[in-house]
């Protein structure tokens, strides 16, 4: 049976590199009908934080993911947070050396220091002298003696080519003389990311790892710790990482890119799945840039995804969920568009729940116009607070005459029946009229400006009506 997990650390935020390699991983998992883990890797104490691991599950799920075994459900290879599964990480530790595939190292940092200058300055690449590694008996007891707490080193064996299929990048191999003795252990007994890796997969009968490039130079080591364990290693597939538009690595320092802020920003879940499928992994056909996530599922395949990085264009992922927006009916639009408008203080739940169909409309009146939900507030902010003017636009815009015309506006639509058209017809009445020198084109544009303090603004009639006459009626005399 197929096992696949994704192992974030709860560091922050999930990064959307991060986002694209869970998806990838529970898509397969998805199509092959495997079992999908959810595990911590919180080993890194300082880093990891708990509110963080509730970010990442909660980030998940909005995002539509979920999984069988995991930190908050439970499951039949539990725990899921390493922190939690320390006496295995001890128990295979135990092994190795009693196969004696490990080795204490006494070396302190200062020494490791030195060394690593000297190979910078002979520019060759780093290796650990393995100073320690034919101390004998006696000479470690007194290194002990002394205080020094030593981490554990993998023995690397020399001269072997280690090699692996990547089922994105095809045959692999490394030879066993480039790689350093890495460390397993830390004097503190807490376990590196590559052991604890090794030791959690190999026990949650993980067959697959699906995970970003920049583990690929982790493998070889990997595979190492697999073969002096004598178990069966799963197989890997490492997925090319993400480029920002600059083309720099979209990596979780630069920028926040996390699925966090594009929540914030209103981005659609389903657009962000859709668009992060669509990275490094292109389905037949011409320019198919729209699939439901069942179309998705269906067609994936982890060997057709791309070794080149793809570019994480925001833009793109803004046009696109432009489209999904646009998709919504009138009512889902303005549900969703609810929380935002309170975010931005301009409402609140109460108020806009005794006039839902008043918002409804309104909200029809920017459905077309925004790419994310948290640009709507901007579009319609003056449907709910007092307009503040520009100075200098008022000057330009409002001449003596178009002030009278706002006035005339003001008068003739006390009248008329408060419906769209009949605004827009007495409204334009007035610029027919054959002692009006104004021009159209800029009268509607004072009028414009005088009900929303704005030159862009919704459809302008929609917005005189769904303001409704007394407040068009302050504005427009007021000025
Ligand atoms: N915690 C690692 C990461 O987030 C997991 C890498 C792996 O999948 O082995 O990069």
């Amino acid at each position: 049976h197929m096992r696949l997990r994704i192992a974030p650390s709860p560091t922050g935020p999930i990064h959307v590199g991060t986002a694209h390699t869970m998806l990838f991983n529970w898509l397969w998992a998805r199509k092959q009908g495997a079992t999908f883990i959810l595990r911590l890797e919180d080993t890194d104490v300082q880093r990891s934080e708990l509110r963080h691991e509730q970010t990442v599950i909660n980030e998940m799920r909005w995002l539509g993911l979920d999984w069988q075994e995991g930190p908050d459900i439970g499951g039949p290879s539990g725990p899921y947070k390493q922190t939690q599964r320390m006496e295995l990480y001890q128990e295979y530790f135990e092994r190795l050396k009693t196969r004696q595939m490990i080795y204490p190292c006494y070396c302190t940092s200062e020494e490791l220091e030195e060394e690593r200058r000297h190979a910078n300055q002979a520019k060759i690449p780093y290796k650990y002298s393995r100073k320690c590694l034919n101390l004998s008996q006696s000479e470690r007891e007194s290194k002990e003696i002394s205080g020094r707490i030593p981490c554990w080193r993998l023995m690397v064996p020399e001269n072997q080519i280690i090699a692996y299929d990547d089922l994105i990048r095809g045959h692999i191999e490394f030879s066993s003389n480039v790689i350093s003795d890495p460390v397993l252990i830390r004097p503190t007994g807490m376990p590196l990311y590559n052991f604890a890796v090794v030791v959690d997969d190999a026990s949650m009968e993980i067959t697959h790892v699906i995970r970003g490039e920049d583990h690929i130079s982790n493998t070889p080591i990997q595979l190492l710790i697999y073969q002096a364990l004598s178990l069966e290693p799963p197989q890997f597939a490492h997925c090319a990482n993400l480029l920002t538009v600059e083309r720099k690595k979209a990596s979780k320092r630069k920028g926040d890119l996390s699925v966090t802020s594009y929540r914030k920003q209103g981005i659609l879940p389903e657009a962000l799945f859709n668009y992060l499928a669509l990275l490094g992994w292109t389905p037949e056909g011409e320019g198919r840039d729209l699939l439901t996530r069942e179309e998705i599922i269906h067609e994936f395949d982890i060997s057709e995804v791309s070794r080149a990085a793809a570019v994480f264009d925001e833009e793109k992922l803004k046009w696109m969920n432009g489209v999904y927006l646009r998709h919504k009916t009138q009512e889902e639009f303005a549900e969703l568009a609810l929380p935002f408008l309170i975010q931005a203080n301009l409402t609140t739940e109460e108020e806009i729940r005794t006039r839902w169909s008043w918002f409804v409309e309104l909200m029809a009146q920017v459905q077309e116009r925004v790419r994310t939900l948290a640009e709507i507030p901007s579009y319609v902010d003056f449907c709910f607070q007092e307009v503040i003017y520009d100075e200098q636009a008022m000057q330009n815009l409002l001449t003596i005459e178009h002030r009278e015309f706002l006035h005339r506006v003001a008068t003739v639509l006390k009248k008329v029946d408060w419906n769209v058209p009949s605004i827009e017809q007495a409204v334009r009445g007035l610029l027919h009229e054959p002692a009006s020198q104004l021009k159209a084109g800029k009268a509607l544009l004072a009028l414009r400006f005088a009900i929303s303090g704005r030159t862009v603004s919704p459809p302008l009639f929609e917005s005189i009506y769904l303001l409704g006459y007394q407040k068009v009626e302050n504005r427009l005399t007021k000025l």
